[in-house]
């Protein structure tokens, strides 16, 4: 085939696909799926050849033609192809900015020097070697039923692995794995997590069961050079079994055969920029397009997949036993701050548990979502409170670096020793962050060993791991810390697990607030008694009547769960309503609203419900407003429609306002 056209998907954000000539004679023709490098505009691109014609209608003398195909690469697969092209079209985006990303930086570039580079690397791997696994640990009954339900599922079969923490759930994976990899010798398997970092045990896991075969990591903690070599190990079928956090959704793996999701509910799936994509939605979408099994695993599913559980379009998989022997689920209390008044943020109860720990030199866990010292410092004298200058929010005090930080814009002040207003020196810390109580610990337990671990007090790289390290030598006897300390984590001397002021989100305006948080004391919860011992889980509260605490001191997910479901039919809530965020962001709060005002009038409609727009919930971020408009209705398919055209219009006002639109929007 020669003198043909290509027509190349591009990154750019508006309408991606240009055609661009092939006139050689010579050679192997390009083929559908390959990268290539073109001119586009003054720069040369790398892009993605997604179909081949023979006509175009650029006219012959603006025809540019496309200078290199990279042909030593095998081409991206039409099923690839499919997934990026429903990815765009679904989340409304030009097809070249969903692809492309997919794709290395390193592949993107003008040369091809690494590539090459890269690929006698690989061509010098010893052969893969036996898949087999090593060390299979007997299995319980439900565990067992579990792993066969996956590994011997045939098809498109999306199952629900419900299991309270701590019942073996990697085990039901790593075993439905081998399932799966001994039956075929290509299979591969995507394994899917919410942060990498936060769980290196599950990586080391893997490579212990599997030591016979290659494992491939993709997440953005990478350098370029080891994300090439990983993505190109799945691309050509030698890594087996890919590990990685949401992007690797878009991992090219030409011969997968199971897709695995661990905790599935966490928000982490969601990309919050760019393409707001949800890699969970992603993947099922993959697995039905491809005929494979995906397993959905949590403590506490998303209740999009409890829906799909309760109406059977995913099948359930129970695992109600903690998987070690004579481990059983913590004991959960509600302290009751309005009776039991605190002292320094703590209650007598949690005071007296702590103490009883440190006797018999067992651990203790603080949680708490608040970092800093205190989340904004006042004078009581004229009122005056630390606001951040450019946001809608308070600037939080960090009281060993001595400074104010705004954790919205990352502006940072010296802690002014008067009021800025008045003049008066004595300036007070409202609030408690994780600085603030390790303080207060400090002093009421002195000879005990602290430890705090938040985004501050590990921002050098490493440092998190070597924390987490002294926690599981034993050398720490308080552990405090934010959600970084919720997560995989497996701490065998813990049996108290504190938790400190839940009560916010209870009061929030996003209806996800109380999923999210039921979700998240499940899991901090079950930090504790994974080894055996037994442990309790302390929560201090205001309003220790609340229903939600009701549910997470019996453990009982599954009727909160019918509840929340129950609750969000009545209101019209997704899952029954399907939603689309249009966003602006303008100097002037003003433009934003009247920007998003045209919009609601651009497109009248019977089947799509336009709201106002209205200011963000934290409106000011680093001196530009925001403002959202929300679009819903209960047909999918009618949403979609309507975006499609909507999407058009907005495109051609050619408006100076920065907008985006995302689709399932998690946060509204
Ligand atoms: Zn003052
Ligand atoms: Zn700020």
């Amino acid at each position: 085939m020669a003198h043909c056209i290509l027509r190349i998907a591009i990154d750019t954000p508006l309408n991606s696909l240009f055609d661009y000539g092939w006139p050689h004679e010579e050679g192997v023709p390009p083929a559908v799926g390959q990268l290539a490098l073109v001119n586009f505009g003054r720069r040369e691109v790398v892009g993605l050849i997604v179909e081949i014609a023979q006509e175009t209608e650029v006219p012959a003398d603006k025809l540019k033609n496309a200078i290199a195909v990279r042909s030593q690469l095998s081409p991206l697969s039409p099923q690839w192809l499919a997934l990026a092209g429903f990815a765009a079209d679904y989340y409304q985006r030009p097809l070249g900015e969903v692809a492309l990303p997919g794709v290395p930086k390193n592949l993107r570039v003008s040369t091809t020097v690494a590539l090459d580079r890269a690929l006698k690397k690989m061509a010098k791997l010893p052969p893969p070697g036996d898949p087999a696994p090593v060390g299979m640990p007997p299995l319980n009954d439900e565990q067992g039923e579990a792993a066969d339900a996956i590994g011997g599922a045939q098809g498109f079969t999306p199952l629900l692995l419900y299991g309270v923490t701590g019942s073996g759930k990697t085990e039901v994976y790593l075993q439905a794995c081998a399932q799966v990899l001994a039956r075929d010798p290509q299979a591969q398997i995507l394994i899917l997590v919410p942060e990498i970092n936060l769980t290196p045990q599950l990586e080391g896991n893997i490579r212990a069961r599997f030591p016979g075969l290659m494992l491939a990591t993709l997440h953005s903690s990478l350098s370029e050079g080891e994300r090439m070599l990983h993505w190109l190990a799945a691309h050509q079928g030698q890594a087996r079994i890919v590990l990685g956090t949401r992007l690797a959704i878009l991992a090219s793996l030409p011969h997968l055969q199971l897709i695995v999701i661990d905790e599935e509910h966490d928000p982490s799936y969601k990309q919050q920029e760019g393409l707001r994509y949800s890699a969970r939605d992603l993947a099922v979408w993959r697995a039905r397009q491809l005929g494979i099994p995906i397993v959905l695993g949590s403590a506490t599913p998303s209740l999009e997949s409890w829906h799909h559980a309760f109406t059977g379009r995913y099948r359930k998989l129970e695992l109600r036993e903690r998987a070690v022997r004579d481990a059983v689920l913590p004991s959960v209390r509600l302290l009751d701050m309005e009776r039991d008044k605190p002292k320094d943020g703590l209650t007598g109860g949690l005071l007296a548990a702590l103490r009883l720990r440190l006797e018999r030199g067992e651990q203790s866990l603080l949680f708490l979502n608040r970092r800093g010292y205190a989340p904004v410092i006042t004078c009581e004298a004229c009122g005056w409170i630390s606001n951040c200058t450019r946001c809608t929010s308070f600037m939080v005090l960090h009281k060993p670096e001595h400074r104010l930080r705004c954790h919205h814009c990352s502006l940072e002040l010296r802690i002014p020793r008067h009021c800025p207003t008045c003049g008066n020196v004595d300036l007070q810390p409202l609030g408690r962050g994780t600085q603030r109580f390790e303080e207060g610990l400090s002093a009421m337990f002195p000879d005990a060993r602290i430890l705090r671990i938040d985004a501050d007090s590990t921002r050098k790289k490493g440092s998190a791991q070597e924390a987490f390290d002294t926690v599981h030598r034993g050398e720490v006897d308080i552990l405090i810390g934010t959600q970084m300390v919720a997560k995989g984590h497996d701490f065998k001397k813990l049996t108290l697990v504190g938790i400190l002021n839940p009560d916010t989100a209870l009061f929030s305006q996003d209806y996800r607030a109380s999923e999210r948080l039921f979700a998240q004391l499940m899991q901090v919860a079950g930090r504790a008694g994974r080894a055996g011992l037994a442990s309790e889980v302390l929560i201090q509260t205001r309003y220790a009547q609340h229903p939600l605490y009701a549910a997470v001191v019996r453990h009982d997910y599954d009727r909160f769960a019918m509840n929340l479901l129950e609750e969000r039919h009545q209101a019209a809530l997704p899952p029954y309503m399907y939603q689309a965020l249009l966003r602006a962001e303008a100097p002037e709060l003003a433009t934003a609203i009247a920007f998003l005002e045209e919009a609601r009038d651009m497109l009248p409609t019977d089947v799509v419900t336009i709201n106002d727009p209205i200011p963000m919930t934290m409106t000011r971020v680093y001196n530009v407003d925001r403002a959202q408009l929300l679009v819903e209705s209960p047909s999918r398919p009618a949403l979609q429609a309507f975006l499609k055209e909507w999407l058009s219009l907005l495109r051609a006002l050619k408006s100076r306002v920065r907008w985006s639109l995302e689709v399932d929007p998690l946060d509204i």
